[in-house]
Parts: structure tokens; C-alpha cells; sequence
């Protein structure tokens, strides 16, 4: 059963081993954090540092391992129609949009969704990191490391399958910020099999 995110929400669920997630994007230039934590000890959690490092690559796509804190697999991509997805920059929030395009009065973004669907799991917000941040386009400059967000590359329909290594507690938005989706909210569509 496809189940959808709504624009600027997010979710959490469990992910059991061996189970399949797919992330689709139904309407094209949506982007979706994803985090992940070890069902059994929440302390266990993705890591951009460790997973970047240890592909020696800012691009991860089909075949590549998303690990933990503790150097543990949590999840591997097994199909992506994309490849092109952000693992630097966290979730958007309430500061992001004070900080950045100085809303004064700002939406609290995919960090207070995520904070929000967590909750019940006893995973606070000082816990979330750097999210996988699915279909997020983020241009970097070789030579002077300047970042520039980018509409995404997916169209209608893309998505990307992840194999869960762990059993896991997944969280999961429609991203909030407006450079990072072409400056429209749209849902996110999900599949667990
Ligand atoms: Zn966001």
C-alpha cells in the first residue's frame, strides 16, 4: 500500500530487516530527509561522516551502504532512478528559515516534523542528525566548496529503493524548504514491502 506525505509533514515508522522502502516522488522536484535509527538502542544512528567517508564520495546511488554511528549498515540503496540525493546539510527548520531567508515568523520545517513523529519512538530532537536527504540537489563548487541548492532532478514517478540491514525506526518528511523543492510543496509517496 503507497502511502503519502502530505506538503511540509513528516512520519515515522518501523523498518524491519529485510524489508524494502521505496520513496517515490509523484509530482517531480520534491525532496524527502530521511533518518535512521537502530530499532533496538535509538543511541545507533545514520551517519553522513562515516557513510561519505567510507565511499570516499559526496554522491551516493545504487549499490552504496548508508552506516551508522557504530560503522553498521543500516541501509543500502538497491534502485534509484535519480542519483542525485544530498547527505551534507540537515534537515530544514525553524532556524533555517530565520537564519537563511529571514522569515520572521518560520515554519518549523522537516526538523519540527521529524521531532514531532519521533516522539513516541523516545528519540528527542537533539538526536537527529544530518538526514539522507532523498532528491535533494545540491551543486558544490571543486575547488571552493560553495554550496548551491538546485531544483531537484526527479520528475513524476522517480524513486529510490533502500533494504533495511537493521530493524529499524525510520523518519521520513515532504521537505519544508522552499530553494530545495523549485519553490513549491508537494507530497512524498512511500512503500514498505
Ligand atoms: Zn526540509
Amino acid at each position: 500500500m503507497i502511502r503519502e506525505i502530505a506538503p511540509r509533514e513528516g512520519t515515522a515508522f518501523r523498518l524491519n530487516r529485510g524489508q524494502r522502502l521505496t520513496v517515490i516522488d509523484p509530482e517531480g522536484e520534491q525532496v524527502s530527509d530521511l533518518v535512521a535509527f537502530n530499532m533496538q538502542d535509538v543511541g545507533e544512528v545514520i551517519s553522513s561522516g562515516r557513510s561519505l567517508d567510507y565511499a570516499s564520495r559526496l554522491f551516493l546511488t545504487t549499490g552504496d551502504p548508508l552506516y551508522s554511528n557504530r560503522s553498521n549498515v543500516m541501509l543500502r540503496i538497491v534502485e534509484d532512478t535519480v542519483g542525485r540525493h544530498d547527505f551534507l546539510l540537515t534537515p530544514c527548520s525553524a532556524d533555517t528559515f530565520r537564519i537563511i531567508y529571514g522569515d520572521t515568523s518560520p515554519h518549523h520545517g522537516c526538523f519540527g516534523n521529524l521531532t514531532q513523529a519521533l516522539k513516541p519512538y523516545n528519540i528527542g530532537p537533539d538526536a537527529i542528525p544530518v538526514a539522507f536527504n532523498i532528491f535533494m540537489n545540491v551543486a558544490i563548487d571543486g575547488e571552493t566548496g560553495v554550496l548551491r541548492v538546485e531544483p531537484p532532478r526527479s520528475k513524476a514517478g522517480d524513486q529510490i529503493i533502500f533494504i533495511a540491514e537493521m530493524d529499524l525506526i525510520v523518519g521520513l518528511t515532504a521537505c519544508s524548504a522552499l530553494q530545495s523543492n523549485n519553490y513549491r510543496f508537494k507530497p512524498i509517496h512511500y512503500l514498505i514491502t
